[in-house]
């Protein structure tokens, strides 16, 4: 299990190990980028980015992406995320799980046009391949991803 995650500072994509324990355990380190040694922000099996940092993902990532496009304010949103948590931490390795803060991070919602939230979208080689807008059960999502 694997993931991936770009640094905010010197944009290198890093290689993130995950526990194998798909519930998670307590003992993995926090990560940080290999170059510059800074944290990088993933959390259980999900990757948070930037606008930049989202860009890099879709362009660099060995594995499809997986974006959820969120807001701090969006009530589903934030009843959707352990939802998300959960299914990244038992697939994480066939996608990578990012998820994007539109709120802090406008560009990203402009750039590929998100007209509401949640909204979820698979890439796939540097192009989006897929998008489903509103949030999904975890039967649902994993459904979505053709992993089921
Ligand atoms: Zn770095």
């Amino acid at each position: 299990m694997e993931t991936y995650a770009p640094c905010s500072k010197c944009n290198r994509l890093n290689r993130i190990p995950l526990n194998a324990d798909p519930r998670g355990g307590g003992s993995r380190p926090e990560p940080v980028c290999g170059a510059c040694k800074i944290p990088l922000p993933v959390h259980g099996a999900v990757v948070e980015v930037s606008a930049e940092g989202l860009e890099r993902l879709i362009a660099k990532s060995p594995v499809p992406v997986v974006v959820d496009f969120w807001a701090p304010w969006c009530g589903p949103c934030r009843m959707f995320a352990p939802t998300y948590s959960s299914v990244a931490g038992e697939f994480s390795g066939r996608y990578v799980f990012a998820k994007v803060d539109t709120e802090a991070n406008p560009a990203a919602g402009d750039r590929h046009r998100i007209r509401s939230i949640p909204t979820l979208a698979i890439f796939k080689n540097g192009g989006e391949a897929q998008r489903q807008s509103g949030a999904m059960d975890a039967n649902g999502l994993k459904q979505w991803l053709g992993l089921r």
